[in-house]
């Protein structure tokens, strides 16, 4: 895999999703129902005050980025949220998990995998950089975090949001992944990291 460029010459749904018009805006309520909320495309919002939490738990491998909830009528309704965004890496999913690679397009490198058939197999202790949050490639939807993060979920009682071990993953509901482009998911200096590492481990 390869630094993709922003079109593919073949396919125009090959294209870089516009994933870095940021911040978010997003129509919801006044008032948030849970602790973590979930946007129609899956990103994760949270308060400031789970962030802070979270920042002083010294937790390493995500990033918040300031969000917007806006009213039906787009008027801002004035609560202070943010994404959270995964940087940190845990690799591709090794063989054993049941992915692989089933198509590759000559022009992007834009690939689609296989599902899981072994979620417990997911993790690749070599492959990850040690972050708490960390994305495991073709999952880049599935935040993965550490035992240390599962643990400060149950205490705090969060909702919205559940942490179950690797094993119990749901199988994904199409037999496909389709996850687009690493810059779909990581930009700047970060992209170029992981980039660089994947092609290493290729
Ligand atoms: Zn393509």
């Amino acid at each position: 895999m390869r630094l993709n460029s922003e079109l593919c010459r073949r396919n125009p749904e090959h294209a870089t999703k516009q994933r870095w018009s940021r911040p978010i805006k997003v129509i919801g309520p006044v008032r948030p129902a849970t602790d973590f909320e979930w946007t129609v495309y899956g990103d994760v919002l949270l308060s400031s005050q789970v962030g802070k939490t979270l920042h002083e738990a010294g937790f390493s491998g995500f990033e918040l980025r300031p969000a917007e909830i806006l009213t039906s009528t787009e008027t801002p309704v004035g609560r202070e949220v943010f994404e959270l965004s995964p940087n940190g890496w845990g690799g591709v999913a090794p063989v054993e998990s049941g992915v692989r690679v089933l198509e590759e397009c000559p022009f992007c490198k834009r690939q689609v995998f296989s599902g899981y058939t072994n979620p417990a197999r997911l993790f690749d202790l070599d492959a990850w950089d040690g972050s708490d949050f960390f994305v495991i490639w073709p999952l880049p939807r599935r935040i993965m975090v550490t035992g240390r993060v599962g643990e400060l979920f149950l205490k705090s009682g969060y909702t919205g949001a559940r942490v179950r071990p690797l094993g119990d993953l749901p199988r994904a509901v199409a037999g496909k992944l389709g996850p687009g482009h690493l810059a779909d998911w990581f930009d700047g200096a970060r992209l170029a990291e992981i980039s660089q590492q994947v092609a290493r481990d290729d």
